[in-house]
């Protein structure tokens, strides 16, 4: 029994020798009790036990550094610096609850619509797109990153015959901004899918699978008792589509040059929920200028200007980011160069396109994120146990 079970024991009622050894064992120790349970209308689980044995397993320390029962809270970093007792909370534990909930449900749709679980290194000797968000590691008499994303291998897995796989997996990121909805270390779930015929069939993939990962999430939280339950949104497919021109109108910024910002983002949620009525929705047809630097990101045929890539987002915030990649070799070649990279540093994923490569394509979605928006959590680091961040490496 720990120390968030509640043992009723009465003075003049109970053995005056158990009583002492409780009344001065500190609160949060685990200890073992033998007695007799009975009913009580008095006791808020409606019974009570009448200990005859107790034996100490672990007394705790004092003072405690952090309440577990106490009322008053405290501020996330004394929280999260103290974060076992943290988590004893039954509030704190509920989150892992539904973080559990959703990955199951992630993992069930995509296992039944036929993607095989995959794991991709994480540690690297180049990143995806480059770029000051990696963290080096000094590997042996070398240098090597830690993965960002696991973008180039699942396009090799494609060109390995595997079709259909997705990975739930740590990418690290050295985020140098310390905002509440970035994390160093976050749990990317990707998926990517051979043989597609454009963008819509992803968006299709996904707004199916993740309805039907919300209703499975809130059929076990509802089991469980879990109060996240009653927080998970009902999704309806098909999900708006809104093209990245029509957001940018709707912003008044036309032809920008950059992707949307986070302000950005908020107000397209508002307008999309207003004209909608979805929290759900897709960002569609985003235009070349911005993805410059993802080279793997196909450029439609008809309209060179424009990727077929697109974002889902829920309430005002990117949640996944994918789309058709380029399968051609010399165009990938031609992007890899636009973005001021050369072929020559990607000599293991080109070859996967110089045998065979088929149309495909696929999203990363970011776990964390969408567990911190369906909690309504302050701040993502809460959906992490141990979370990181530019200034966190403890506990
Ligand atoms: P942002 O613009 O919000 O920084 P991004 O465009 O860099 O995100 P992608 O590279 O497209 O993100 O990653 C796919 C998904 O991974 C995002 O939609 C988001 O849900 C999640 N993600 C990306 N970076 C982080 C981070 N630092 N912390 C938590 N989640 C993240």
């Amino acid at each position: 029994m720990s120390g968030s079970t509640q043992l009723l024991l009465k003075k003049g009622v109970a053995d005056p020798a158990l009583f002492a050894l409780l009344a001065d064992l500190p609160r949060e120790s685990v200890v073992s009790v033998e007695g007799m349970v009975r009913r009580s209308e008095k006791s808020q689980r409606g019974f009570e036990l009448a200990p005859t044995r107790i034996d100490v397993i672990s007394r705790a320390g004092v003072p405690l550094p952090l309440g577990v029962v106490d009322k008053v809270g405290a501020d996330l970093d004394t929280r999260l610096n103290h974060r076992v007792l943290d988590l004893r909370k039954p509030a704190v534990h509920a989150v892992f609850e539904l973080r559990h909930a959703v990955l199951r449900g992630l993992r069930d749709a995509f296992t039944h619509r036929g993607f095989l679980e995959v794991e991709t290194p994480k540690i690297l000797r180049q990143g995806a797109e480059g770029g000051a968000t990696l963290f080096p590691v000094e590997y042996f008499d070398t240098r090597a990153y830690l993965a960002q994303s696991p973008q180039l291998y699942k396009q090799m897995l494609i060109g390995a015959g595997f079709e259909r796989v997705f990975e739930i997996a740590p990418a690290f990121r050295a985020e140098p901004s310390d905002t509440i909805r970035h994390i160093t270390e976050f749990t990317s779930f990707d998926v990517e899918m051979g043989y597609i015929d454009g963008a819509e069939d992803l968006r299709r993939l996904l707004e199916d699978a993740l309805t039907e990962t919300l209703a499975d999430a809130r059929a076990d939280l509802t089991r469980r008792g879990n109060p996240y339950a009653e927080k998970i949104p009902d999704a309806k497919p098909p999900f708006p589509r809104i093209p990245f021109s029509l957001a940018e109108e709707w912003l008044g910024r036309p032809g920008a040059e950059e992707d949307l910002g986070t302000e950005d983002e908020k107000a397209v949620g508002v307008q999309a929920e207003k004209e909608f009525g979805s929290p759900f929705y897709f960002i569609t047809d985003y235009p070349t200028r911005v993805k410059s630097h993802t080279f793997y990101a196909q450029r439609q045929d008809e309209h060179p200007e424009l990727t077929g890539y697109f974002d889902l987002d829920f309430r005002g915030l990117e949640i996944a980011s994918g789309g058709p990649r380029e399968h051609r070799l010399d165009r990938l070649e031609a992007n890899i160069r636009t973005a001021d990279l050369t072929p020559e540093q990607f000599p293991g994923y080109l070859e996967a396109f110089r045998y065979g490569m088929p149309p495909h394509g696929g999203w990363g979605f970011g776990v964390d994120r969408f567990v911190w928006m369906l909690a309504g959590l302050p701040n993502i680091r809460e959906t992490r146990l141990f979370p990181r961040d530019r200034y966190r490496l403890d506990p």
